[in-house]
């Protein structure tokens, strides 16, 4: 598969770490971004780079010539005049034949590109876009997809958004088909998100990747240094699928929000203290942040699918608020106690991922392959610490309504 690097862009926000080179070439250590990108890909196999160039782009050309050098291919494309950043795409359709990749010249990534490539075919859209959350969605532009990942929205920063959303945004990796380069935009500068992928929103022909794996921008000296830091320290590589990853597994009622009871309306839905701190917590290291929640709700027939979904999104959305995310979140619909009225038939069963039972464990560990004896449960329950167990996580038990910060810094203070 092609590789496209849009390496055109001028990077003006960052012009106090360098002004007088292209982005892409800014250092991160000893290497440039951009040689970063290509050697992550080149180890996986990836080895044809077409790299869109404009202002300083004999930097870029100078440094990296056909390639050779770094055991890749590599040719370019010149925008005598600035064309946005796809109007090189539209230019380069003869080279483009079959479906490629599609990354920014300046982000810092490690991420699983065979697994993601994987996903794109098994989906069989025009065009898939690599999802993370985030430490600031309410700033950022969201992805909205629907239970099959496809995609129906596409909110840029300035749309007015729902009140509760998912935590998902676009990282600026995609894969995309030459079918979508078939028509023409009659535009003086294209522009990728605004004129060519959100025009596919709702059409059945757009995916979402949902991933945890380290893909950051360094549009500002702040994200410049943090990114540094992380290469640095490792963090960057080990956050890649193809690395065993290690998380921390959160309840939800009672350890992330107030318990209730059977929690059915949206508005009993209210963090606890601390739990935003906690989660910010597990975001900086080296876990990610997975819920596990048993719903019976669902079997009872008292919350929808789709309700319970909008108590989800409001979580995700008031923790995001605080500049905290979750990586995943999986929850059991089922009940094994049948014949009550109003239940849900079907979801009376005696399941295998309702909690004391490992299974929302075990299938978050085959998901994003996690190390289960590096990890560990956090929650206020008998059934947490159950399932904890039996998937060999290390457990800790936290009062009902406690405070789950205490419990995540002794979880990351064991680590050290
Ligand atoms: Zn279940």
């Amino acid at each position: 598969m092609k590789t496209v690097i849009m390496a055109g862009g001028k990077g003006t926000r960052i012009s106090s770490i360098a002004s007088d080179i292209p982005k892409p070439m800014i250092r991160i250590g000893d290497k440039p971004v951009l040689q970063l990108e290509i050697e992550s890909l080149k180890k996986q196999g990836f080895h044809d780079f077409i790299i869109t160039i404009s202002h300083l782009g004999h930097v870029i050309r100078d440094y990296f010539g056909d390639g050779s050098d770094f055991g890749v291919n590599i040719e370019y494309y010149n925008e005598e005049k600035p064309l946005g950043n796809a109007g090189a795409l539209f230019e380069l359709r003869d080279r483009l034949t079959e479906d490629f990749l599609l990354i920014n010249g300046d982000v810092l990534f490690e991420f699983d590109a065979n697994r993601f490539v994987e996903y794109h075919r098994k989906k069989g859209g025009l065009v898939t876009l690599f999802t993370h959350p985030n430490s600031h969605p309410y700033d950022s532009g969201l992805i909205i997809a629907d239970n099959n990942c496809c995609v129906t929205r596409w909110l840029s920063k300035e749309d007015e958004r729902p009140l509760y959303y998912r935590n998902r945004v676009n990282a600026g990796i995609h894969i995309l088909s030459p079918k979508v380069l078939e028509n023409r935009i009659e535009k003086e500068k294209i522009d990728l998100d605004r004129d060519v992928l959100k025009p596919l929103c709702g059409k059945g022909v757009m995916y979402a990747y949902d991933s945890t794996e380290y893909v950051k921008d360094m549009g500002t000296p702040e994200r410049y240094e943090q990114v540094s830091r992380d290469l640095l320290s490792g963090k960057v590589e080990r956050r890649s699928l193809s690395h065993q990853q290690k998380a921390i597994f959160l309840d939800r009622d009672g350890t992330i929000n107030r318990y209730v009871g059977f929690l059915r309306k949206i508005d009993q839905f209210e963090l606890l203290p601390h739990v935003s701190e906690a989660i910010r917590m597990i975001n900086d290291s080296e876990y990610l942040a997975i819920v596990v929640t048993n719903q019976p709700v669902i079997a009872r027939g008292e919350v929808t699918f789709e309700e319970l979904n909008e108590i989800h999104m409001k979580m995700e959305t008031l923790l995001g608020k605080e500049g905290a995310y979750i990586d995943r979140l999986y929850f059991c619909p089922h009940h094994p106690d049948s014949g009550f009225e109003g239940e849900v038939k079907q979801l009376k069963i005696v399941c295998d991922c309702r909690k004391p039972k490992p299974g929302m464990l075990l299938k978050a560990a085959e998901d994003y392959n996690i190390d289960l004896n590096q990890s560990y449960m956090i929650g206020d329950g008998d059934n947490d610490m159950g399932a904890g167990s039996a998937a060999g996580c290390k457990c800790i038990r936290i009062d009902r309504d406690g405070d789950l910060s205490e419990a995540v810094r002794q979880a990351l203070n064991e680590e050290i």
